[in-house]
């Protein structure tokens, strides 16, 4: 174990007490050596006869040998969604829908803690974040989508809703499981059928739900996932058997699949970056307002596309909030991602720590003045300490470019006017939070925000039933509520 240095002004002595270790049991999951494609239902090697292998960031130890889908592996996997689309599942009676869905939920809670220990293990989440969030959402999503398979005749009146056809879903590697049951549940509840591209570093979840289908007896094609890179992806987004593209990851890679998907004439969803603005006023509730920050930012390491990464202070309680987020902050435990009481996990990827790292050096260099706790850091894997800059400049790359990382820019300001013009200086516009005591101030505020979510005196707040999504580069499409039903509908209206 190595210290890391206690950089910036000096902050009151860390807190003298310790947990015992409390990891969590890793034999619940059993991994295979290695995963295959899963297409038409079946479990096959990719045409391309390429693997790659999935490690754990928080030690860099491999966990399984995974496929490498080429151009041929993704047509096969849409030909099987395809004849899977045609051959019952868009005509199935949609109550029969529903009893897959809510089969698949139940699973998913069933087997949660095998797949929270494989999240975690293969992502680096803190165990706690994936049992008691990651997991309960995923099942959330496809319980409340079950409830919508045979009711969308309500949903949409007089609209005649209709499937698309075959979805072409690519997600990211912050949540894995919950992304993808955020992409799979409308569109099956809506009768459609799908292949899935999960990310490079985080595939587990994905195979692991392939295993999934199979036991809810789902019918073989309706569900297909391809692994792979990002040529994976560009492969799948490139295939014209597609009726429908949806993406959650960067914004330059959500432009390429734009222009590829423009004048094919099918409907797509981005899911983009963000730099969320959390504004806290003067007369807000403190120490409520601290942990919302902390909730904000340093959840899930700040891999979170609407992440709270901007903090708005208003000037007069700025140093009193920063004294206390600092003291909190010294409170936080990094490191093993299995243990119960961790509180940071890993950084995803070398590729990720290195981004953080560099967008850390550059605010040291524009002037802001850094503030890392002192922690010990485990000296194999990525790791990141919580970070706090203040002294941040508009202009500085820490506060207008997505970090995606535990790092916070503090910035401040007078009046409720000039919050809304900085927290709306920026070219996302994916969520906010606002921290105040006044409920007027609230609606003012947040029908002043370009931002898809606005939340009130708490942060990172999910439910199925609500719509979320972008402005501006954080893209366009809402997910979740009757909202991301429409996103995989057509209507005869
Ligand atoms: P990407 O946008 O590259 O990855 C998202 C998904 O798209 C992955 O499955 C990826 O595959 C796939 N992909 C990559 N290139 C292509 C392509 N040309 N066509 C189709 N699919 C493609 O994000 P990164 O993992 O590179 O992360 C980079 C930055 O993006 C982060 O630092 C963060 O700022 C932001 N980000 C934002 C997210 C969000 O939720 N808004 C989520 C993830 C990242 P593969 O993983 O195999 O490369």
């Amino acid at each position: 174990m190595s210290e890391i240095e206690h950089r910036g002004p000096a902050a009151p002595a860390p807190l003298e007490w310790e947990y015992a270790p409390a990891p969590e049991a890793r034999d619940i999951v059993s991994l295979r050596e290695r995963y295959g494609l899963y297409i038409g239902g079946e479990v096959v090697d990719p045409r391309s006869g390429e693997w790659f292998t999935t490690s754990s960031p928080a030690d860099e130890s491999p966990l399984a040998e995974v496929a490498q889908a080429s151009g041929e592996d993704v047509d096969l996997a849409v030909g099987a969604a395809r004849a899977a689309y045609e051959n019952g599942w868009s005509s199935l009676r949609p109550a029969e829908r529903a009893k897959y869905l809510f089969r698949i939920a139940r699973i998913l809670q069933e087997r949660a803690r095998e797949l929270a220990v494989a999240e975690s293990l293969d992502g680096g989440k803190p165990i706690k974040e994936s049992r008691d969030v990651d997991l309960p959402l995923a099942a959330a999503h496809f319980f409340y989508h079950a409830g919508w398979a045979d009711k969308l005749e309500y949903a949409f009146p007089n609209r005649k809703p209709r499937p698309l056809g075959v979805a072409g879903q690519i997600i990211p590697w912050n949540f894995p499981l919950l992304m993808l049951a955020w992409k799979v549940a409308p569109a099956l509840a809506c009768g459609n059928t799908v292949v899935l591209k999960p990310a490079e570093t985080t595939p587990l979840t994905a195979l692991m739900f392939a295993d999934v289908c199979r036991q809810a007896g789902l019918p073989a094609g309706v569900v297909n996932i391809v692994t792979g890179d990002g040529s994976t992806g560009a492969e799948l987004v490139r295939n014209d058997g597609l009726d429908k593209v949806a993406f959650t990851g960067s914004t330059d890679v959500g432009k390429a699949i734009q222009r590829e998907v423009a004048g094919r004439g099918i409907p797509l969803t981005l899911e983009l970056g963000g730099k969320a603005a959390n504004i806290v006023f003067d007369d807000c509730a403190l120490d409520q307002a601290v942990e919302g920050i902390v909730n904000g930012i340093y959840f899930n390491q700040g891999h979170v596309c609407c992440a709270g990464s901007r903090l708005l202070v208003q000037e007069s309680i700025a140093e009193q909030l920063i004294g206390k987020l600092k003291r909190r902050l010294q409170t936080l435990r990094v490191g093993d991602p299995l243990d119960k009481n961790t509180d940071v996990g890993a950084i995803n990827s070398r590729a990720q720590l290195e981004k953080i790292r560099d967008l850390v050096a550059s605010g040291e260099a524009d002037g802001a003045e850094i503030y890392q706790p002192p922690c010990v850091l485990p000296e194999r894997g990525y790791w990141f300490a919580p970070t706090v800059f203040t002294n941040v400049a508009q202009s500085s790359r820490i506060a207008t470019e997505e970090i995606f990382g535990p790092v916070l820019s503090v910035l401040t300001f007078r009046t409720p006017a000039e919050a809304v013009e900085k927290a709306n200086n920026t070219p996302y516009g994916l969520s906010a939070g606002v921290w105040t005591e006044k409920g007027s101030r609230i609606l003012w505020m947040a029908s002043r925000l370009r931002a898809g979510v606005v939340w009130a005196n708490t942060f990172n707040r999910f439910d199925p039933a609500s719509p979320f999504g972008g402005y501006k580069e954080s893209g366009f499409g809402r997910e979740g509520g009757r909202h991301g039903l429409e996103a995989y509908l057509r209507f005869d209206e």
